[in-house]
Parts: structure tokens; sequence; C-alpha cells
């Protein structure tokens, strides 16, 4: 790819070939590929520490490599073509190619037809040019005939943990890992980002759902953990508005990425670890009372304590106070909210009410004007 990109003068297909380019351009979802390795593994025996290979990648001025996220960079590739000029269709399928001597007609699924001065086919192992002209040899001369299955996996605990004896110069997690046994081999890749996030925005949701469940069977409890829904909905969008606000006064993008570098990805708070610590007492407060280990109105002073006296809970938002109807979200309140994210919220947050709040109004300008002047694409 880098050959191609100092080839054509093309600089995204030089990122997406590093490591550090793909994070910062890419897609966070890509891994580290730090080496190449083999464990020798028998049927039902521990493994022997020796019986292993590893060829380890040099990190070199470029970076270690990567393990590459297909649907990510494929997307980004596909973006780059396009920006520079090549026409895209999608959601067709390439019926069959009849070759003359000027050029070629490429006849699509819908019924159109593309002329063009050659084709390229890029459809893969079932590549519709091999097909067409009966380009594979039947049978294969080929030895190898396998099959391959995948999936994705998580909480895998890492082979390191596993095996602690091999030795092996850099960690078998951080490369593409071969278990290797009599008549075949299985990979495992480690993927980041992504797993961490899905996983803990499903887990966080079911929490509150789950929770709401174990509410429902009594009024004040659903009024006390309703307080947790008003929190994580405050916390999730004074964030998100923080960045939004940054963006329009600044127009750096790189306030926007900033929204991927929280400590605890797929939580309300990223930034402020004392949010998601106060959530997962409150709902294992929701847990005692559904295994009958707690009374309800032992329950409700806890709920009102922790959130209460919570350091990510704005002040402004009066979380004791857990069995008011009300959950205000008044502009007074928003702005009550604001000088307490200046001032007294968690450190790691007090960056997203880095902005002026004369830009709200300027901002919300912005985006009615698009009312009146009707979008290019209508
Ligand atoms: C489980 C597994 C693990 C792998 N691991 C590795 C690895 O670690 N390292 C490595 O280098 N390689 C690996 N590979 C191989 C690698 O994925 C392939 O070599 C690579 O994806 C081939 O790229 P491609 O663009 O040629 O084809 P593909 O990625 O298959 O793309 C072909 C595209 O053409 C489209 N298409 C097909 N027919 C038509 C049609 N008639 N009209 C229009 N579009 C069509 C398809 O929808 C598809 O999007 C692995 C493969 C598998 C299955």
């Amino acid at each position: 790819m880098r050959i191609l990109a100092a080839r054509y003068d093309v600089p995204q297909l030089g990122l997406a070939s590093t490591n550090r380019g793909l994070e910062a351009q890419v897609s966070r979802r890509c891994g580290v590929k730090r080496n190449f390795g083999f464990v020798y593994q028998r049927e039902g025996r521990e493994h022997v520490p020796d019986e292993v290979t590893q060829c380890n990648v040099s990190d070199g001025p470029f970076g270690p490599e990567a393990h590459l996220m297909r649907p990510d960079l494929d997307q980004y590739l596909f973006e780059a073509a396009k920006n520079y000029g090549a026409l895209a269709f999608e959601g067709v399928k390439v019926e069959d190619v009849a070759f003359d001597d000027d050029g070629v007609d490429v006849r699509l699924s819908q019924g159109d037809t593309l002329r063009a001065a050659y084709a390229i086919d890029a459809t893969g192992r079932n590549s519709v040019l091999a097909k067409q002209f009966g380009l594979r040899e039947e049978p294969s001369r080929f030895r190898t005939q396998s099959r391959t299955i995948f999936t994705h996996m998580r909480n895998v605990r890492p082979y390191d943990q596993v095996d602690d004896q091999t030795k092996q110069p850099t960690p078998w997690h951080e490369g593409t890992l071969h278990h290797i046994f009599d008549s075949g081999w299985m990979w495992v890749i480690r993927f980041a980002y992504v797993d961490r996030l899905s996983q803990t925005l499903l887990d966080n949701n079911d929490k509150l759902v789950a929770g709401s469940y174990v509410a429902f069977r009594d009024f004040d409890l659903w009024r006390a953990w309703s307080k947790m829904w008003f929190l994580a909905w405050n916390l999730g969008v004074m964030r998100l508005a923080g960045a939004y606000y940054q963006y329009v006064e600044t127009g750096d993008a790189a306030v926007l990425d900033e929204l991927h570098r929280g400590e605890l990805p797929g939580t309300f708070a990223p930034e402020a670890p004392s949010a998601q610590a106060q959530f997962e007492r409150c709902f294992a407060i929701m847990e005692s009372i559904d295994r009958g280990e707690m009374e309800i109105e032992d329950a409700i002073p806890e709920m009102a304590f922790i959130p209460g006296h919570g350091e990510a809970s704005p002040a402004p938002l009066d979380l004791h106070d857990v069995l008011r109807p009300w959950h205000d979200g008044s502009a007074e309140t928003q702005t009550l909210i604001y000088n307490w994210g200046r001032t007294a919220s968690p450190a790691g947050m007090r960056k997203w009410f880095d902005y002026d709040r004369a830009i709200i109004p300027l901002a919300a300008q912005r985006v009615h004007a698009s009312l009146a002047a009707p979008l290019a694409a209508e």
C-alpha cells in the first residue's frame, strides 16, 4: 500500500498501511500485530513450552503492523476512491462482462450497462471473470484443499496468561497467534476498542432496563431508580453537547475525536470512572431487591445517598431528592450544570465545558438556517 501511495500520490493508502495511521484516520477497531506466532498443541496434553516459533514484526519507522478490521478499512478506501472521482454503484451485482477491441461492457443486475476502457475484477473468490471465462482449473492441481470457519469471540484469556513458560520475545496476544495441531490450525487474532465499547453499551443499557423492571414493583422505588435514567441521560448529553459546541466554535474535528478517548468507552461518562462505580452500586441494590435480600424501604435512602453524593452527579440536578416527580431540564438548570462542569465536576470531564455559552444560539441559528436554504440534494 505504501508503494501504491508513493507511486500514485494517494496519501490515504499510506496512512492505512500503518497502525498509527489506521487508528488516527480509519478506525480504532483494528488491532496491533507485533508478531506471527505458532504454538504446537497435542490432543489431550498440556502444551510443551519449547514447541513454539515466533516471527517478530519489526516496529521500524512505520510502527508495528496491524490486524485490519475490514469493514472499516473498506469503507475508508471506498470513500477515498469516491473523493478521487470514482463513480460508485451500490447494491448492484455485476451480471456479466463483454469485451471488444475498444473496451468492455459491464452489465449490472438492475439492467444498466457501463462502458469502460478496461475492467478490474475485484469480486474475490467468486470471481465473475473466472466464472465467465472458465478460468478455474477442474479438478484443481493444488494439493491444499482446506476449509475455514471463523467467528468473533469475547472474554478470551490472552494465551500469555494461560501458558507463561514459553519465553517468547513479544506477547502472543499482540500478534497473529496460530495454535497448530496435526492436520490444521486455529488463529487467534486480537482486535481492539469496538468490542469493549459495544459490549459496555449493551451491558449498561441492559442494567438500566433490568433495574427498571425491578423498580416497577413499587412506585417510590421507580421514582428513585428513574434518577439513574435522568443522570445517565444528562451525563451522556453534556459531553456530546460540549464536543458539539467546541466544534462549532473552533471547526477543529480533533475535539470530536476526543469523544472516543475516554477511559471507560461505552459508559455514560467515559471520562469519570466514579460515575460508573455509582451506577454499579445502585444496580447492585436493585439486584439485592430482586433476590429478596433487601427491603424496598431500605433501598430508597441508599438510592438517594449514592447518586446524591457522587462526585460525577451534577449538584444542580439535586439527586438527593429522590422522590420528586419532576426532573428539571430547564435552560436555567443547564446553565448551573455548565458552571458545575467548569468548576466542580471530576477532572476528566471538565474539558466538555470548555466553550462559551454564547455559541449555543449561534449553533441553533446555523441549524435553522438550513430550513430557509433547502439542502442541495433536494
Ligand atoms: C477467515 C478468514 C481469515 C483470513 N485471514 C487473513 C489474514 O489474516 N491475512 C490475509 O492477508 N488474508 C486473510 N484472509 C484472506 C483475505 O480475507 C482475502 O484474501 C481478501 O479478502 C481478498 O480480498 P478481495 O478484495 O480480493 O475479495 P473480497 O474481500 O472477497 O471482496 C470481494 C467483493 O466483491 C463483491 N462481489 C462478489 N461478486 C460480485 C458481483 N458479481 N458483483 C459485484 N460485487 C461482487 C463481494 O460482495 C465482496 O464485497 C482471510 C480470509 C478468511 C475467510
